[in-house]
């Protein structure tokens, strides 16, 4: 299989061949079409296995395809567990969206609040954000959810064992639009607290366990 099968934007699949990837892990060759039928994913997968393009890529080629529904909100949003996981996103999220023009932000625990308050009010299209410092920009009233179209949990068990619970509940609940996709991704689906999330998050997901 190629990544010419999937019905992706030619920018995306130069990006894709620019990185040197010449074939999709299983990963990616089991979510990236079932992510691009806007339906719910819980997949099970390893760090190595591929998994951030098998987000990144569905992701943008719904910002792509479909128009905003909201014009400030941000249209996708990452959610990892630790600052380098959301730095490793976010630089692959860079690379793949080289050559169209959204608007990515990261939001980290940890850095100046303030000048991420300048970043959100960009109206940035795309955050890769740990879960605590988001819940706390989105309790001030900064930013809105509303319009949100891509809700992505990466590696959802281990921020559920850091205790970001209630500030991914906070998140889930702003990000209220009926149209909203949500991909979960966890190193394991046996994990009580992902089950009981995935409940609570997903609508009908489709299940990949690699
Ligand atoms: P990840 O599991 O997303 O952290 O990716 C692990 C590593 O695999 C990263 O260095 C990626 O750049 C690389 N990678 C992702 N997709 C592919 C692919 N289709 N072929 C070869 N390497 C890949």
């Amino acid at each position: 299989m190629a990544f010419a099968q999937f019905n992706l934007d030619s920018r995306l699949l130069r990006a894709v061949e620019h990185m040197g990837f010449e074939k999709p892990t299983d990963i990616q060759q089991q979510a990236i079409p079932a992510a691009m039928t806007g339906q719910d994913i819980i997949a099970s997968s390893k760090t190595g296995s591929g998994k951030t393009l098998a987000f990144l890529l569905p992701a943008l080629q719904r910002l792509i395809k479909n128009r905003a529904l909201s014009k400030k909100d941000p249209r996708v949003l990452i959610l990892t567990p630790t600052r380098e996981l959301a730095k490793q996103v976010f630089a692959h999220l860079k690379a793949v969206s080289a050559s169209t023009q959204y608007n990515c932000a990261l939001i980290l625990g940890g850095e100046n609040f303030n000048d991420q308050v300048k970043v959100l009010d960009k109206n940035p299209d795309f955050i890769v954000a740990t879960p605590g410092r988001l819940a706390d920009h989105l309790s001030k009233g900064l930013f809105y959810l509303n319009g949100l179209e891509l809700l992505i949990l990466d590696e959802a068990d281990r921020m559920l064992d850091l205790g970001f619970a209630p500030q991914l509940k906070q998140i889930n609940e702003a990000a209220n639009h009926r149209k909203r996709q949500t991909l979960m991704f966890s190193a394991t689906l046996e994990h009580g607290q992902v089950e009981e999330f995935a409940k609570d998050l997903l609508k009908k997901p489709k299940r990949i366990a690699i």
